[in-house]
């Protein structure tokens, strides 16, 4: 252990096996499991796996991947019925070094070394949705904020936020949302990384939860079918200064609006969001919600408390608190390449110095002609995997965060029958 920092010895204390862990590209975690004497080895050389089996790393032919920790990661976790797990999130690197080209940790940590460039800090809020199922059927009658007793959920929910809290991914609030089954959690607002890591990390402790007591947690886009409401990953974003911390989209002079780096960045955000799309949608499932009617996006504009808005400007209490709200996204992809794609775009709206739309406080689906539409630069999202396929190959912005071969591995990936897992 000597080549340990004394923090990461004092973590390892009596503990006898670490979770090495990373996410695939569809977002679900892989762990390797070492005794903790090989930690430190594993440490400094990273731990090799077979990268062709986990979706999106490496190729059967060239299949060896090397798990490297980040230490500022490590966790134990006491998890009701499950004992403590000792865990620590992994970037996947090539044998030469190089990251793997479906690591989509690194993927959103290139562009954080970006924003960190430019003198920014992104900070990231989840809103995670979620069906329980028992039986494959909503486990509640409830609607939107219901309490006991049509809210059923509220222990096991109580029990994810406690465990999550204890383990340092704190929990704004919690409710029951607007479908029978249908429940929600916001995390705090983090720097972008931790967010990803902690999203993927409450995503398992949600199903693991769930599962002791014999129920689902579903987070798929529309699992219960175009009728019924759906799964949105929001997310809320906004950049500090690097240096002094302080909100870069407050805006003192007009405190109901975002600042002109704020308007720039949403402008980002709108400009890229069929790309944006085309990534983290992983499942037919995505096109399904991405329709009229159920509080989901459909059209690419921006507003304030427009719930069809595909970015939303929440109403700005004190502009310390300033930020913006990407409501496409969902939890069929990785939440790392999402946010790496969204902070992408938003980066790009502030270096290309884009200019802002108008804010768009109306239906754009049934109040806006086809020509207003154009005029105001209002595009349809993306309506199948086969047009993300499309968006994919053609766009240049995407094989610039992305690389060339995740671009190619998504591209397929959205072929009928794809499987992630065949091998
Ligand atoms: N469930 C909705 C969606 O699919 C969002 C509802 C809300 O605004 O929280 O995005
Ligand atoms: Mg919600
Ligand atoms: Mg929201």
């Amino acid at each position: 252990m000597s080549q340990l920092s004394p923090e990461v010895q004092k973590k390892l204390e009596n503990v006898p096996y670490v979770q090495f862990l990373c996410s695939n590209i569809l977002g679900k975690l892989h762990s390797m499991e070492e005794h903790v004497r090989e930690v430190p080895g594993n440490f400094k050389n990273g731990l090799g796996v077979d990268g062709s089996s986990i979706p999106g790393y490496a190729t059967v032919t060239n299949s060896d991947v090397h798990l490297m920790a980040d230490q500022s990661t490590l966790q134990t976790i006491n998890i009701d019925g499950e004992g403590p797990m000792t865990k620590v999130f992994c970037d996947v690197h090539n044998t030469d070094g190089t990251r793997a080209s479906g690591c989509v940790r690194s993927i959103l940590r290139e562009q954080i070394e970006k924003a960190h460039k430019m003198g920014f800090e992104p900070f990231f809020m989840s809103e995670l949705e979620w069906f329980y199922l028992k039986n494959g059927e909503p486990l509640d009658d409830g609607h939107y904020l219901s309490v006991a007793p049509d809210d059923k959920a509220g222990p096991l929910r109580r029990q994810v936020c406690r465990h999550l809290d204890e383990a340092g991914m704190k929990v704004r609030r919690a409710h029951h949302e607007c479908a029978a089954g249908q429940n929600e959690i916001e995390l705090n607002l983090t720097p972008a990384l931790k967010n990803a890591d902690d999203t993927c990390t409450a995503m398992w402790l949600i199903r693991l939860l769930a599962d002791q007591q014999g129920i689902e947690a579903n987070f798929m886009p529309k699992p219960l079918g175009s009728d019924k409401a759906g799964n949105g990953l929001h997310q809320h974003q906004r950049l500090h200064d690097l240096k002094t911390g302080e909100n870069l989209f407050a805006n003192f002079d007009h405190p109901k609006e975002l600042s002109p780096l704020g308007k720039k960045y949403v402008a980002g955000l709108v400009k890229y969001a069929r790309e944006i799309t085309a990534v983290f949608g992983m499942d037919e499932q995505t096109f399904d919600r991405l329709k009229p009617g159920h509080e989901a996006p459909v059209w690419s504009m921006w507003a304030g408390s427009n719930r069809n808005a595909l970015v939303r400007v929440p109403a700005i209490s004190k502009p310390e608190s300033a930020r913006c709200e990407f409501r496409a996204g969902d939890a069929s992809g990785s939440p790392h390449l999402l946010a790496a794609v969204m902070l992408a775009a938003g980066l790009k709206g502030i270096e290309d110095d884009i200019a802002v739309p108008p804010e768009c406080n109306v239906d754009p689906e049934t109040e806006l002609t086809p020509e207003q539409r154009k005029e105001m630069g209002i595009e349809l999202l993306p309506t199948s995997l086969a047009e993300c396929a499309r968006i994919l190959d053609a766009s240049e912005f995407l094989h610039e965060v992305l690389g060339e071969g995740l671009c190619n591995y998504l591209i397929h990936s959205k072929e009928p029958g794809f499987n992630p897992y065949a091998h």
